[in-house]
């Protein structure tokens, strides 16, 4: 890096972006960084601890002329957008006890010190004056999309959107879309998470027995239907999308006796009847169910007293939709490069994301204690909960999906409950 050449700086280049006539200074400070900043937007010094602080977090007093920081007094938060803010914080003055804005909104109002003449900068600074605020554009995602664009442009981020109405997109639809492709994935046992991490446990909680009648919801291409069946049990595996069409034919050719079904998750109450099912298992699915609360519902409904429900779900703290992954570099094939980041464990919107398949895949996010809340809430008491970690031995075999990965943070939960007969 050429540390003697122009370099711009991070804060005037975005306020720049919304307001065209900003002036771009360069950047004296954190050069090697990756937020180089000018000496306007470098740290001022409280005049009462006598600490540099970070231009946000710092207040001029015209009256006293004197710095006070958020360290030394209360701050209080105004909400406002402003630039690429969307508030900013308001500083008492250690002296004379006046609330005086942070020198970000400062600078914007107009009432920096060096645009009132209080202060002369040290450095050779281009100090902008906000005669021209009409020209701002408004900005869609103020402060949040900032700081999280900034960390998501050092790596390569997984391309997601945000969804306010399904208008465009449905959980069925997306699963036609994606048939193709997945089924045949499926029909080979699924992948490696599949094989590894989260069969094994759903397989042995659901313990499937000689003549057990286990329901499937959300069956796909019937691979844990197929696979419960070989225990004698009788299966009934319900999905809407079209992976259920590679179940009914792979059943005409190897027949296990199981009956697959075209159905919603929300309509078995109605098709099935109270106390139908020893057993309800609902494999990597009710983070795709847009209304997970009825189809929660409607399995404890079908489900006979005693019976067990088993469900695995993306991990709702660790996995999409609440995380991303990055690599930073963008093309390191290490995992030590791979970071998670937590893009919003409650924004419960549906998320479109594209892993580059032939379709996005779309996903519903909801907190843990909204998925346990429904289980208690219809009489479902949990049993055991698994978070698949991955083992030394899987490690030693699939190095590049497991290390510094799945043995340090969980993908998956696996759920077993059982349902109240005291109620
Ligand atoms: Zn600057
Ligand atoms: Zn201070
Ligand atoms: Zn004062």
């Amino acid at each position: 890096m050429d540390l003697q050449g122009f370099q711009p700086c991070f804060y005037c280049f975005e306020y720049n972006k919304v307001a065209t006539d900003y002036p771009i200074n360069n950047a004296m400070y954190n050069r090697e960084k990756f937020t180089p900043r000018c000496f306007l937007h470098w740290q001022y010094e409280c005049s009462k601890c006598g600490k540099m602080t970070h231009f946000n977090g710092i207040a001029w007093c015209s009256d006293c002329k004197e710095f006070t920081c958020l360290f030394c007094a209360d701050e209080k938060m105004v909400r406002k957008e402003f630039l690429i803010y969307d508030y900013y914080y308001e500083i008492p003055c250690h002296k004379c006890n006046n609330l005086n804005s942070a020198l970000d909104f400062a600078e914007y109002n107009g009432e920096h010190p060096f645009q009132i003449g209080n202060l002369q900068p040290e450095e050779e600074i281009v100090v902008w004056m906000p005669i021209y605020k009409k020209e701002i554009e408004p900005q869609e995602f103020p402060h949040k999309a900032s700081g999280f664009e900034r960390v998501c442009s050092l790596g390569r981020p997984v391309d997601f959107k945000k969804l306010d109405s399904l208008e465009e997109y449905d959980p069925k639809s997306v699963w036609d879309a994606l048939a193709p492709s997945w089924a045949p994935v499926f029909g080979i046992g699924g992948d490696f998470h599949h094989k590894n991490l989260i069969l094994p446990h759903v397989f042995k909680m659901i313990n499937a027995q000689q003549d057990e009648r286990i329901l499937d919801v959300a069956c796909g291409e019937g691979n844990v239907a197929r696979n419960l069946a070989k225990s004698g049990a009788k299966i009934t595996g319900i999905d809407v999308s079209k992976m259920v069409d590679f179940a009914i034919e792979r059943e005409k050719k190897d027949k296990l006796g199981i009956t697959y079904l075209k159905l919603y998750a929300e309509e078995l109450m109605s098709k099935f009847g109270s106390n139908s099912f020893d057993k309800v298992v609902c494999n990597m699915a009710l983070m795709d169910i847009e209304d997970c609360k009825t189809t929660i519902e409607n399995i404890s409904n079908v489900l006979k007293e005693k019976g067990i429900f088993v469900f695995s779900i993306t991990h709702p703290a660790y996995a999409w939709p609440a995380c991303t992954t990055l690599r930073v570099p963008k093309d390191s094939q290490r995992n030590e490069d791979k970071l998670r980041v937590v893009i919003d464990y409650f924004d419960e919107r549906p998320t479109l994301i594209h892993y580059g398949l032939e379709a996005p895949i779309l996903q519903f996010q909801r907190p843990i204690s909204s998925y346990l809340n429904e289980l208690v809430k219809n009489n479902l008491i949990l049993l055991e909960m698994i978070e698949p970690k991955a083992s030394e031995e899987l490690i030693e075999k699939f190095p590049r999906d497991a290390y510094m990965e799945y043995d340090r943070f969980p993908d998956i939960l696996v759920v077993k409950t059982i349902k109240r007969s005291d109620f």
